[in-house]
């Protein structure tokens, strides 16, 4: 599943690909994976794709015509680009059709993944609620801590939860943690403030190197241009057998999803 990393290099690709380009249209092969906004009213194209930012998981591309794409990978969602239309692919949702008859097809088998197209001002209608971007100035221990500070989940549970974070996933909350030396399983509520510098600065840490590497390609990540990532090769316990210390790394189930830690470098209670 795509988290801040991957969702951050799909939109660079993005941005290098089709910045300054003219969007001719937008179709939709799957009900529900294009959702339109009532109030576009009419024809948003053609128009051209100015301006790229993310929230947390979601791709916001702003067209000069008013109108904004949302889009929202969510399991398996994934874009790609190509110089000739084609006839529908197999998993091919929707597609953006491109002024110079380039494309991008929309790829999702798990058919969960979304493209909104809305007025600009309407995007917080069609957003969630969404906590701290991580990669933000506003990103700090004190407001961490303020996310934090009443909640009884354990702190693994409470990094996936994007209303206090936005953008973290299962793969970076475990390398996250193992990096701070915190175990997964105390209180989120419970942390003091150094563990919280600790994961304010692991988190900014491993979130940029990954960036760097274009992401991780655990299962089906790919880039738009269908290559892989390469932060998998420096993963440190998610799906690994030992920590870098030898230690042999623990699989636990928290809501619903696997963590993998070591017991002997994330020893860290409340400190
Ligand atoms: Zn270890």
């Amino acid at each position: 599943m795509p988290e801040l990393p991957e969702v951050q290099t799909v939109l660079d690709d993005l941005s290098n690909a089709i910045k300054g380009k003219q969007i001719s249209s937008l179709e939709c092969f799957y009900p529900g994976t294009v959702i339109l906004d009532p109030e576009l009213g009419g024809d948003p194209f053609p128009a051209t794709a100015v301006e790229f930012v993310r929230r947390g998981k979601y791709m916001l591309i702003h067209l000069d015509s008013g109108a904004s794409f949302i889009i929202h990978l969510r399991m398996t969602g994934k874009l790609v680009a190509a110089t000739q239309p084609a006839e529908p692919q197999k998993h091919e949702r929707a597609r953006i059709n491109l002024g110079c008859g380039k494309l991008l097809h929309f790829i999702d088998i798990r058919t969960f993944g979304k493209i909104i197209l809305c007025k600009t001002a309407n995007i917080p209608l069609f957003m969630p609620q969404l906590g701290l971007e991580p990669l933000d100035k506003s990103f700090t221990a004190q407001a961490l801590s303020a996310k934090l500070k009443s909640k009884t989940a354990p702190i693994k549970s409470a990094l996936l939860d994007q209303r206090i974070i936005a953008g973290l996933g299962n793969i970076y909350v475990c390398e996250i943690l193992y990096r701070t030396g915190i175990s997964p399983i105390i209180q989120a509520g419970k942390l003091k403030a150094p563990a919280l510098k600790r994961v304010v600065k692991e988190t900014v840490q491993v979130l940029s190197e990954a960036i760097a590497m274009g992401g991780t390609s655990i299962s089906d990540f790919r880039r738009i241009d269908d290559k892989t990532g390469e932060f998998q090769h420096f993963l440190r316990v998610y799906q690994k057998q030992t920590c870098p210390l030898g230690h042999p790394i623990e699989r636990i189930v928290q809501a619903g999803r696997s963590t993998f830690y070591c017991p002997v470098c994330q020893t860290e209670s409340s400190k």
